[in-house]
């Protein structure tokens, strides 16, 4: 049966959750948007300063490790039924399916939290090198496969258009200086000051940040197909290609140098990985607990009120959450200086995606574990989802089948797949509860006459989420599906900080904050956080000065 995925994923305790600590019951009458769970830890210090995060995406996590490594006492509050945020799990039928991030990079993030805790990433969890990284099929029918390996990557691009070869050792070269000058040296920068943005004009000059990614790419290429084939990457991120610095040519460049891996199990292994070790480590994990506000005593951020009416004291609070939606709900009553409601209003978020998961009962063996299905139209249908925000009757699709590398995600002899569509947020004005089932069936008419033969009849399980889906389940303003829009004027500095200019001991991490969305973002913003919040010993000391 077809279902929007909000009131259908799997409820807490249902069989098969997969959530790999053992749970027990949270203190009961907690009644919020799942029921109340913990994933128990060994008990810290009971002197040990207390670290509150709202929110388990991959920042929260990430966070709570690093929180746990320098030695406070750390509870994640969560408020759906399960761990990883937009990186949730859900089963059904049989079928497992990642809700959200399916491309992995950087895996030397994951490892360096695993090391940190003395423990080994490889042991916890199976990721698997994709070779190629992902296919890039276009309207016409033809593809490009992106390689990871430089002379496979040089011939593909002579496939496709012999006169580009030269342009695709320039176009690499620049974008391996964003990657060192964009990532590795400014990347984990907590833009705290103006300083700080002085420091790194030169870098953005050298970049030449003021450019387009598209503008980038065209520069090196043309080929107007593999203009897209190497602008594309800030979709990845919740930006417009034709709008978005050039400084994010810096993801094919970390894909180039550290690969595109999936784990074996799923994303999900990866958040079940960080939510073991956080229990290990001693830190609490508790789901069903949402947050209603953050109490606020004398500017100071003193913990949070869940909507059951607990009060969580803390010494420092984190919030994972949506940024917009931590200044302008969990905040609402608390005077601010800087993210006043006007200016997180006024802000520019990133598009919406409409998500539909399927399963069917044949497997497309010819179909890779990661495809790109370009549509007719770039710069113009990129033009109604950012600019002018409607609807269009054409498409750009990501396709995702998971069982190309793990088959033990579907039953036997079927294949799981999702597949993506950039759309307007909410701020569109789309009804979703009428237009999305008619946009599913154009999307399935698309898969059936391209890659997917066949499919209207092969599908046996399927659900889908809209923008008004993130928005309810994930309370992501304006149901943006990747926060604030990574605009040059949205970057660094111009981001919301990692520490809050408006609430003191309120610290931000995740997609809305410094440096921005997607796994490899999110976990540097818990390295930046890592960087700006003293050890716990020092706020003890603090505090007996006090
Ligand atoms: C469909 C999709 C596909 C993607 N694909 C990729 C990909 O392939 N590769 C990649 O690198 N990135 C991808 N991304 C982006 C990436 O998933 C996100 O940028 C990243 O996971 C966001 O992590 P986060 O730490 O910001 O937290 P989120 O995942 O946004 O989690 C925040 C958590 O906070 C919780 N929360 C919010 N408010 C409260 C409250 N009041 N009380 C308690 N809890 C609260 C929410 O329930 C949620 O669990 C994708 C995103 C989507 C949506």
């Amino acid at each position: 049966m077809l279902q929007s995925a909000s009131d259908a994923l799997p409820l807490a305790g249902s069989p098969g959750t997969p959530i790999a600590p053992p749970l027990r019951e949270a203190a009961p009458g907690e009644a919020r948007s799942a029921p109340a769970r913990v994933m128990p830890g060994r008990a810290g210090s009971s002197s040990a300063p207390r670290v509150v995060i709202i929110g388990s995406g991959f920042g929260g996590l990430a966070c709570a490790i690093r929180m746990l490594c320098k030695g406070y006492r750390v509870t994640v509050l969560e408020r759906l039924d399960q761990p990883g945020g937009r990186a949730s799990v859900f089963t059904q039928d049989g079928f497992t399916f990642d809700a959200g991030p399916t491309i992995v990079t950087a895996p030397f993030l994951l490892e360096e939290l695993w090391a940190l805790a003395g423990r080994r990433f490889a042991d916890d969890v199976d990721l698997r090198p994709m070779n190629p990284c992902y296919r890039i099929r276009f309207d016409d029918g033809t593809h490009f496969d992106y390689q990871r390996e430089p002379q496979a990557m040089i011939e593909e691009v002579r496939r496709v258009s012999p006169q580009d070869v030269g342009g695709l050792h320039a176009f690499m070269a620049e974008a391996d200086r964003c990657f060192r000058l964009g990532y590795e040296d400014l990347g984990t920068v907590a833009f705290e000051s103006l300083g700080d943005l002085f420091a790194a004009l030169p870098a953005m000059v050298r970049m030449r940040a003021w450019r387009s990614i598209y503008q980038m790419a065209s520069r090196h290429f043309k080929s107007e197909k593999l203009r897209q084939v190497f602008s594309f990457h800030p979709l990845l991120i919740g930006g417009n290609p034709m709008s978005v610095t050039s400084v994010y040519s810096l993801i094919p460049s970390l894909e180039r140098i550290h690969g595109v891996h999936s784990a074996m199990g799923g994303t999900g292994a990866i958040v079940r990985g960080m939510a073991k070790l956080i229990v290990e480590l001693g830190g609490e994990i508790r789901l069903g607990a949402d947050v209603a506000r953050i109490r606020v005593v004398d500017q100071r951020a003193r913990g949070v009120i869940l909507a059951s009416g607990e009060r969580v004291d803390a010494d420092i609070v984190v919030s994972n959450a949506d940024t917009a939606w931590t200044y302008k709900h969990l905040l609402k009553a608390e005077p601010r200086r800087v993210w006043n409601d006007r200016k997180v209003e006024r802000a520019a978020y990133s598009m919406g995606l409409f998500v539909w998961y399927f399963g069917t009962r044949r497997r497309y063996p010819d179909v890779p574990h990661h495809m790109i299905l370009l549509g007719p139209r770039y710069r113009e249908l990129l033009g109604d989802i950012f600019d002018r925000k409607v609807l269009a009757d054409d498409f750009s699709l990501y396709l995702h089948r998971p069982t190309a590398t793990d088959p033990s995600l579907a039953p036997e002899g079927c294949d799981t797949f999702y597949v993506l569509s950039p759309v307007p947020h909410l701020d569109a004005g789309i009804d979703w509860a009428s237009r999305a089932e008619p946009y599913r069936q154009r999307i399935a008419q698309m898969l059936g006459d391209t890659v997917l033969p066949g499919l209207s009849e092969a599908i046996c399980t399927q659900r889908y989420l809209t923008p008004a889906d993130f928005e309810s389940r994930y309370l992501a303003f304006k149901g943006a599906a990747f926060g604030m829009e990574p605009k040059l004027l949205q970057s660094a500095w111009f981001r919301p900080h990692n520490r809050s200019e408006d609430i003191r001991d309120l610290y931000l991490v995740g997609a809305s904050t410094h440096p921005g969305a997607g796994i490899p973002g999110v976990l540097t913003s818990a390295k930046v956080l890592d960087s700006i919040i003293p050890p716990a010993a020092r706020v003890v000391r603090a505090q007996a000065v006090r």
